[in-house]
């Protein structure tokens, strides 16, 4: 059930309308700036025009102009003339309007030492959020899976480390609490785009969310799966563009520049790209992310390690920290070129300690 007010709520009318709202089973969500539309919605999900009984109740708050269809709501995702670009703050990096951030690291977490050698690197080379899969969705049952809950050890005292925030994979349902325990951003990969459950606890976690466009997702398809994380209140979310599936084995896929411009113009949501799984080689890889950032993009995903042909997942599009940094070099130049910044590594590097996982084999 979708409402114009008179004029924003607040003192008696502000306690009159969510203890109603509340009384009748109802979550309240503000559309606009102004603070004029309001959107009435269940948890169950959006019933457009209200029971018959609820409109009435509501038509006769004095402070309701109308009671509209929800129908005619935006979606969440959509961008609207009233609506400002969604900032996405992770540690030290923001995401969105005129804020750029970069987020670096191994494909899979391999060791301590080495990813903590990795975390350094790529915060010298300007990175401000911290990559690593623990739980790694590998297309064969053969290769290496990940650490599990040791990876998330590891990803945490990494963190601690360097002060850099940490985005990872989670692709269980029942793991978004201990991947939330550590993570500052949760990553919903490529093959779980469509995992309802999964976006589901997600967004019940409240963490903000990287949701990476699965390799034959329409643009529809991807905005609706951002939808589902936005329809249960969590505003938090990034896009990342990382390649859809062509026909030509040249590149592991193709990088969609002409989606990243469209996302920009039909969401407020930050989009970033991921150029290394998009390429699939690493001498592809910076060209790659110069094309996503004049192409709008919010930010990169970049995977890098020192070593990057004994990578052990992913090796052929790791990048090494010398590489990255010349990535970072022209993205701090690209995105100035359109008046916007990129985020800087926090100064003295210190974060609040997250706690450390138990480790459960
Ligand atoms: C990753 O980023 O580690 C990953 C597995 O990517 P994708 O889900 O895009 O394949
Ligand atoms: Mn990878």
């Amino acid at each position: 059930m979708l409402l114009r007010l008179r004029s924003p709520l607040s003192g008696p009318d502000l306690d009159r309308f969510q203890g109603l709202a509340r009384e009748r089973g109802y979550d309240v969500h503000v559309l606009d700036r102004r603070g004029l539309l309001v959107e009435l919605v269940r948890a169950s999900g959006r019933t457009p025009l209200g029971e018959p009984g609820d409109r009435v109740a509501f038509e006769d708050l004095a402070c309701v102009a109308a009671v509209l269809d929800s129908a005619d709501a935006p979606e969440r995702h959509e961008r609207t003339p009233e609506r400002a670009d969604t900032v996405v703050r992770v540690g030290a990096a923001a995401f969105g309007g005129a804020q750029v951030a970069l987020i670096a690291g191994p494909c899979a977490v391999e060791e301590e030492g080495l990813l903590i050698e990795i975390a350094r690197a790529v915060r010298a080379a300007g990175a401000t959020v911290l990559r690593g899969g623990a739980y790694k969705p590998r297309t064969s049952p053969y290769s290496f899976q990940g650490l599990g809950a040791r990876g998330l050890e590891f990803l945490a005292r990494a963190r601690a480390e360097t002060g850099l925030a940490i985005v990872t994979e989670v692709l269980d349902p029942r793991d978004v609490e201990r991947v939330a325990a550590v993570a500052d951003l949760l990553q919903v990969g490529a093959r779980s785009m469509t995992n309802g459950a999964l976006l589901s606890e997600v967004a019940a976690s409240r963490k903000p969310v990287l949701l990476k466009r699965g390799v034959a997702a329409t643009v529809r398809e991807f905005l609706l799966a951002a939808e589902h994380v936005l329809a249960r209140g969590n505003e938090r979310v990034i896009l990342c563009e990382r390649g859809v599936r062509g026909f030509d084995k040249v590149t592991r896929n193709i990088l969609d520049v002409g989606t990243v411009a469209h996302l920009k113009r039909v969401t407020h949501l930050p989009v970033i790209v991921d150029p290394s799984h998009a390429a699939g080689r690493r001498e592809l890889v910076l060209p790659l992310a110069k094309a996503g950032l004049a192409a709008g993009a919010d930010g990169l995903m970049v995977e890098v390690h020192p070593r990057p042909a004994e990578a052990r997942s992913d090796a052929a599009q790791a990048v090494s920290p010398a590489d990255f940094a010349e990535i970072a070099r022209h993205a701090r130049e690209l995105v100035r070129l359109d008046g916007r910044r990129l985020a800087l590594p926090a100064a003295d590097g210190h974060v609040a300690p997250t706690p450390v996982p138990e480790h459960r084999p």
